[in-house]
């Protein structure tokens, strides 16, 4: 059984051939809104793999929050610790232009996951195979989770996502540790050779289309990624840790476990949406053949 610690945000979609200059208006040519947030991404990811997921989180008392409390519920991710608080459900507002993007996010009831939501999840952690973190709720409580699932001997997966949110002496808390390139170089600022070296069967960096790679404490192991059309790579870094997250926890080796989340990302960047093109296990297995 996983327990996810994270956000949960809708994601508002904007698509405009203009942007609004300061002061202006313009007409946009499309709206949508999606389910998002690295923390709902990944607990669907797991639960669409098979897996038994919790959700730690926290979400507004609005129309945002009960449709997104809903899609939990669907995706059978059991909601019993995501709190409902007086804060608005935490949103990012997405300007898609061609292929560019502007994302302006705002946490809102994600700033309540707070210490009082860890230790009110204590039995939950102490039962679970695997916490799975990223850094879209507040640094303290991402640091105190870690300091119970230290003391109630649960092991950790954290995606620093956002890096900048990360803390170097995490490190000898976690027991895998996902960054994709960009993030890695930000947090341990060497080549990334040579941070993984520092951290074998620990770090395992993600590389998009190129797959992922780790170092097993002798060599190099890169895990090439399956060639296939992207249509949107929205939420191949979720669907890579919910997956992995999910292998690991199944008795896979993390060889294999990096081998299936790499599979299970390539088929999710094949749908639009974060959540749309996650897989369910058959279509993994499947394509490993
Ligand atoms: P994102 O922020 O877009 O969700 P990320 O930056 O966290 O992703 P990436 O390294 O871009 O993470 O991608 C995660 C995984 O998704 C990769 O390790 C790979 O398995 C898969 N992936 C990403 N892009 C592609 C692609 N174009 N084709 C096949 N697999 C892909």
């Amino acid at each position: 059984m996983i327990t996810v610690i994270g956000s949960i945000n809708m994601d508002i979609v904007v698509e405009t051939t203009v942007f609004p200059k300061q002061g202006e208006t313009v007409f946009g040519r499309g709206f949508h809104t999606v389910p998002g947030g690295k923390g709902a991404n990944q607990a669907v990811a797991v639960a669409r793999l098979g897996s038994h997921v919790h959700m730690v989180g926290a979400l507004g008392q609005d129309a945002f929050g009960n449709e997104l409390r809903t899609i939990l519920q669907q995706e059978k991710i059991d909601d019993t610790f995501v709190r409902t608080t007086e804060t608005a459900t935490g949103i990012a507002n997405i300007t898609l232009f061609d292929n560019d993007n502007r994302i302006i996010v705002v946490p809102g009831a994600n700033a309540d996951v707070s210490r009082e939501s860890i230790d009110a999840a204590r039995t939950l952690i102490a039962k679970s195979d695997l916490v799975v973190m990223q850094l879209e709720i507040p640094q303290d409580t991402v640091e105190y989770a870690l300091s119970v699932c230290e003391e109630l001997h649960t092991r950790v997966l954290l995606n620093p996502a956002p890096a900048e949110n990360f803390k170097a002496e995490w490190m000898e808390r976690v027991a895998y540790f996902t960054p994709n390139e960009t993030e890695c170089a930000d947090i341990f600022g060497v080549d990334v050779e040579s941070a993984l070296e520092r951290f074998p069967n620990q770090l395992i960096v993600t590389l998009g289309a190129d797959g992922a790679r780790y170092y097993d404490g002798t060599q190099h192991v890169f895990v090439k990624g399956f060639k296939t059309k992207a249509v949107d790579t929205t939420g191949a870094g979720d669907t890579f840790n919910g997956a992995l997250a999910h292998a690991l926890t199944t008795n896979q080796s993390l060889s294999e476990a990096v081998e299936f989340a790499n599979v299970a990302a390539s088929l999710s960047v094949e749908k639009f949406g974060a959540q749309g093109g996650m897989p369910q296990q058959e279509a993994v297995l499947k394509r490993l053949g």
